[in-house]
């Protein structure tokens, strides 16, 4: 909210007040136990992020408005990802969506967008050499994660060897997805704790779904449903490149997010049969109101739609600010009644 008459010390000591108070929301949100709404969350960063619109000195990169993620947990081994894993900026409304388009335009030629529900999950890496699962990690802080390798394994939908009857895996692939639990699976699991009385019930499957994944024994994450659903492509170095004398015809390159999603699918990796190529801002927003209103059609929960300018020549040249890709957007949902009241319960992970 706009505070004209503050004065510059007032700035301040509000700067770290909610600077704090989101690095601590951040740290709960990430082990799946919240203790304030998405909403009143990014009301929070809202405030901040006017703060520092009035007052840019008060901007460091330690700011939560300069941040991905929060720092790891103690409880898992460090990995350092091969390529950042970034966040999403948002947009509550269709002037800001317009506007991030705008900006997108006038620096590149934008011909084709992918449109995409945003699963309400948690982001995890995935690193595939010669075609194995190597290496499994959460987002951490974006430069890096927690090692959960052995949980991931225990999720059916992610191949464990990539399908090679299509073509030939690659040397190295890394991708990047959301893991969730589908609703009826979360309904099913609070039953069965509230039976057991094993611990408090999940606030939503998202809690859930981080609780279960961060578990230390993966023999508990195997008894959650989990499921993983990939939107993304990190580091990559096809097939042959020339060792083993492996014939370099064999190479593919990804020439867009739409091209990779279909080779990435070919490989058995989980993909979603909803996302749509459009080619104008029109339809962009035709599919994010379709999905307001049919927001509960899939078997997982959303907050939002995701837009990424599709040809990846595109994307390269657009980059990346401190925190999130500049050719892609997080169109966000307004909050849903039944989850901000369900937020007000304790939580157990
Ligand atoms: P974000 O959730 O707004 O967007 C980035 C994430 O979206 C990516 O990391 C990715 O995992 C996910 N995503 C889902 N579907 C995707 C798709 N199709 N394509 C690409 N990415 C997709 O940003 P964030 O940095 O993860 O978290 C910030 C948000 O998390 C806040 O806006 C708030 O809603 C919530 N949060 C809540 C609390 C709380 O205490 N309630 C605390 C911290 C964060």
């Amino acid at each position: 909210p706009e505070n004209t008459s503050e004065t510059p010390d007032e700035a301040r000591t509000r700067h770290e007040e909610l600077s704090r108070d989101l690095d601590d929301h951040s740290y709960r949100y990430y082990l799946g136990n919240p203790i304030v709404s998405d909403a009143e969350y990014d009301a929070l960063m809202g405030e901040l992020r006017a703060i520092e619109e009035r007052y840019p000195q008060l901007i460091s990169q330690d700011s939560p408005t300069q941040k991905v993620g929060a720092p790891i947990s103690v409880d898992f081994a460090a990995v350092e990802h091969l390529v950042r894993m970034e966040s999403l900026g948002n947009a509550f409304d269709f002037d800001e969506l317009n506007a991030w388009a705008d900006r997108a335009s006038a620096e590149v030629p934008v011909d084709a967008y992918l449109c995409e529900l945003k699963i309400d999950g948690l982001a995890v890496d995935l690193v595939y050499e010669k075609g194995r699962l190597v290496r499994a990690a959460t987002r951490g802080d974006g430069r890096v994660g927690e090692d959960i390798t052995l949980n991931i394994r225990t999720i059916d939908v992610v191949p464990e060897r990539l399908d090679e009857s299509v073509r030939p895996a690659p040397e190295l692939l890394e991708v990047r997805g959301e893991v969730f639990l589908p609703v009826e699976a979360f309904e099913a699991l609070n039953r069965r704790i509230t039976e057991t009385g094993e611990h408090t019930p999940f606030a939503n499957p998202r809690n859930a779904a981080a609780g279960s994944l961060r578990q230390k024994d993966p023999r508990v994450t195997a008894t959650r449903p989990l499921s993983m659903i990939v939107h993304g492509v990190g580091a990559y170095v096809p097939a042959g490149g020339g060792e083993n004398g492996r014939p370099g015809s064999e190479d593919v390159a990804f020439t867009s997010q739409s091209q990779a999603y279909a080779l990435l699918g070919e490989w058995g990796l989980p993909l979603s049969d909803r996302y749509r190529v459009v080619s104008s801002m029109d339809e962009v927003r035709a599919y994010v109101s379709h999905y307001q209103e049919h927001r509960h059609e899939p078997d997982y929960e959303i907050d939002g739609i995701v837009i990424k300018v599709d040809a990846f020549s595109l994307q390269r040249r657009l980059g990346s600010t401190s925190r999130a890709p500049r050719w892609a957007i997080a169109y966000k949902y307004p909050p849903e009644e039944v989850t901000t009241r369900l937020v007000d319960i304790k939580v157990g992970v």
